[in-house]
């Protein structure tokens, strides 16, 4: 028997990082919308707290916390939060990043640990952090959030492209490390979202070579994550969701 979409993530419990705001918002609304009680965690706060309070306004059963994915501490809090209301956890969305517009002469090694730390490491600690979580979850899974730039490279972006290549490397050895735990970890690969991420270059960047010529509404990749994390994709492990109008064709 099918189940519909509307109750596919009946019952499963939910932490998206970088989710008070764009695409992670997004995710959560979808998959709240699905059925799943959701964790979105940020570390713009109020931010945070408009959001929860919009999608419980609207039915939804989403909570805020804080978070700073790039802190291990901050973790451990999320991981006691999780343990002590739910006991577990189904899905992680490691969704939470930040970029910036660097030559590689002009670019500083601060800048670059920065966003490694938010963009990489962050869904490294993710990952490690919840195993004892997703080792009790009712059908596990994970999703890591890269991007078109990681594959593809960009003139200014090495350490933003880097990052989001990581994150498919990341993403293959968790899904063979994991799987014997039945714990399948995927990637999501956007091309250009609207955001608050690019408001700065609303006709530039990945828009000029996207075949379909406009960037996704936050919603398109959230109908993918909501396929990735549901029993539609039970056998899908390993591997990358590009979602992209058709930029990698280029
Ligand atoms: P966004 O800037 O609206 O969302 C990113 C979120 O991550 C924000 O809410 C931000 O506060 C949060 N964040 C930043 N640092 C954090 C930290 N240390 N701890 C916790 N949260 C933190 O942009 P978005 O488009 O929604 O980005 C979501 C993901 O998609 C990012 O990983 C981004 O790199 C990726 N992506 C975006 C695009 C695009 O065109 N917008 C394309 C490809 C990939």
């Amino acid at each position: 028997m099918t189940t519909s979409v509307a109750h596919r993530l009946s019952g499963r419990v939910a932490l998206i990082t970088g989710g008070a705001r764009g695409q992670g918002a997004a995710h959560a609304r979808r998959l709240a919308s699905e059925g799943a009680t959701v964790v979105i965690a940020d570390v713009l706060d109020e931010v945070g707290a408009q959001t929860e309070k919009e999608l419980q306004e609207a039915g939804y059963d989403v909570t805020y916390v804080h978070l700073d994915v790039s802190d291990e501490t901050s973790w451990q809090d999320a991981y006691a939060l999780l343990d002590g209301r739910h006991g577990r956890l189904d899905i992680l969305v490691n969704n939470a990043g930040i970029i910036h517009e660097t030559t590689l002469a002009e670019e500083s090694l601060a800048a670059w640990n920065r966003l490694m730390a938010v963009n990489l490491t962050g869904a490294f600690l993710g990952i490690h952090t919840m195993i004892p979580l997703l080792r009790n979850g009712d059908r596990p899974v994970v999703v890591n959030t890269s991007s078109v730039y990681g594959p593809s490279g960009a003139i200014g972006y090495a350490a933003y492209g880097a990052s989001k290549s990581g994150m498919l490397g990341l993403t293959r050895t968790a899904a063979l490390e994991l799987a014997a735990d039945g714990i399948r970890v995927n990637a999501l690969v956007p091309g250009g979202v609207n955001s608050a991420m690019n408001e700065h270059e609303p006709d530039s960047g990945v828009l000029r070579e996207t075949p379909l010529g406009r960037r996704a509404a936050p919603d398109e990749l959230a109908a993918a994550v909501a396929f990735l994390v549901s029993d539609d994709a039970s056998f899908v492990t390993g591997t990358e969701l590009v979602v992209d109008g058709g930029f990698r064709t280029r």
